[in-house]
């Protein structure tokens, strides 16, 4: 903990730039160090230590002081109890769901999730470990109610869901977990903890890929769970100290660094993202656009109660163009560069073709293949005039 400590009595701005730094005790320095070291001195008589302890200065696989820094910083954005930060957001969803569950649990999760959790729950701990699981789609309510069985003990939802940007009610969902005994986490990538902050609206954890806008640079990679202490401290040992999965001091040093625009560069992401999407609805080339923030969204009010000040980076959009015509159109891009990831300062696109095998989890429109759009903090201008050029040289405008 920072001898300095910054409560909610300061705004998300202020938390994003001061919590978890503090003036370096041994130099004076204004901003902590990086410590790449991977083992801390033992005390006089270390025939009593746990080993496998997650909480003093051991060895950097039981956690690190930039780790520990980061972590400070994360819970309070998220308005949690306590945080733990892995070295990616994979790390964070499996360390999460390998902790909380064990055979004979039910897990419930949203039809549109990141490609990992459909593989780790769909695929991994049902038939490793006889976890049964149910796919459901998470923005009906309805649908939630019905599948729940009495070994249910996770509900894991997106919002808004990647990449059909699909958004799920987590006030109502986290009502029918808890009337049923069971927990809810949220994974809050797409949104940030300056969109969103599932904890308040009732989820027991936020999970995170740091990689994306908390971090913002596209230059590391991170993840965190988020939740009371109780859970964290049994997913600190077991997904950390026993699996593994501990983030690395320097990409944890550099996560720290971006964390501090945060706020700033969600408010271009979000005033970007809606222009675009609002751009690319009036164009004649352009086949479907997914975007919480458009009226026309299916889960825009949903949107509107849960998500403040806006709604996010993220986008999807088709053409009204055969396969090949998706990837001119992405060859010609000037501005946007073709990757994967998202929340970037950089706008990203990335073809989503029509022979994704979860396909048919997904709306209709989605099904001839689709952009997922990380809109990024350039001038807008830019980003618009890119897309424009770019649907003229292939004949669409
Ligand atoms: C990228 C992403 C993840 C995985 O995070 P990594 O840091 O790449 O492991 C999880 N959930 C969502 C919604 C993502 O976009």
């Amino acid at each position: 903990m920072s001898k300095r400590t910054y409560g909610n009595e300061f705004g998300f701005q202020t938390r994003a730039v001061h919590t978890g730094n503090d003036v370096d005790a041994e130099t004076g320095a204004i901003k902590r160090p990086i410590t790449m070291a991977n083992s801390y001195e033992l005390p006089y008589d270390p025939t009593d230590m746990n080993w496998s302890s997650a909480d003093g200065n051991l060895y950097t696989r039981n956690g690190g002081s930039n780790q520990k820094y980061l972590q400070e910083k994360i819970a309070s954005l998220e308005g949690g109890e306590d945080c733990v930060v892995l070295s990616s957001g994979v790390a964070a969803l499996s360390g999460l769901f390998f902790s909380l569950l064990k055979s004979g649990d039910h897990v419930i999760f949203s039809s549109v999730t990141y490609i990992a959790v459909y593989r780790l729950l769909n695929e991994l701990f049902n038939n490793k470990f006889n976890v049964e699981t149910t796919i459901v789609d998470t923005s009906d309510l309805d649908a939630v109610r019905k599948v729940i069985q009495p070994n249910t003990k996770l509900i894991h939802i997106e919002t808004p869901g990647n990449p059909t940007l699909t958004i799920s009610d987590i006030k109502a969902i986290a009502e029918i977990a808890h009337e049923n005994g069971a927990l809810l986490s949220v994974d809050n990538t797409f949104a940030s903890p300056f969109n969103q902050i599932p904890i308040e609206l009732g989820a027991d954890f936020a999970v995170e890929s740091l990689t994306k806008y908390i971090n913002g640079h596209g230059d590391a990679m991170g993840g965190a769970i988020i939740g009371k202490k109780e859970y964290l401290d049994i997913i600190r040992a077991q997904a950390q100290v026993n699996l593994g999965g501990a983030i690395s001091p320097f990409n944890a040093w550099l996560i720290m660094r971006g964390s501090v625009t945060l706020p700033l560069r969600m408010k271009q992401h979000n005033d970007n993202a809606l222009k675009v999407a609002k751009w690319l609805e009036k164009q004649d080339g352009v086949s479907f656009v997914a975007y919480p923030g458009l009226e026309s969204h299916k889960g825009h009010e949903t949107a509107k109660k849960q998500m403040s000040p806006g709604f996010g980076g993220v986008l999807s959009f088709g053409l009204k163009a055969d396969h090949d015509t998706h990837n001119k159109f992405v060859q010609n891009l000037r501005v946007i560069t073709s990757a994967v990831s998202l929340g970037h300062d950089a706008s990203l696109i990335v073809f989503l073709g029509e022979d994704d095998e979860r396909q048919y989890l997904y709306p209709e429109e989605f099904h001839n293949g689709f952009f997922r759009f990380s809109v990024g903090i350039e001038d807008t201008d830019d980003i618009i005039n890119d897309l424009k050029q770019s649907l003229e040289k292939v004949g669409l405008l």
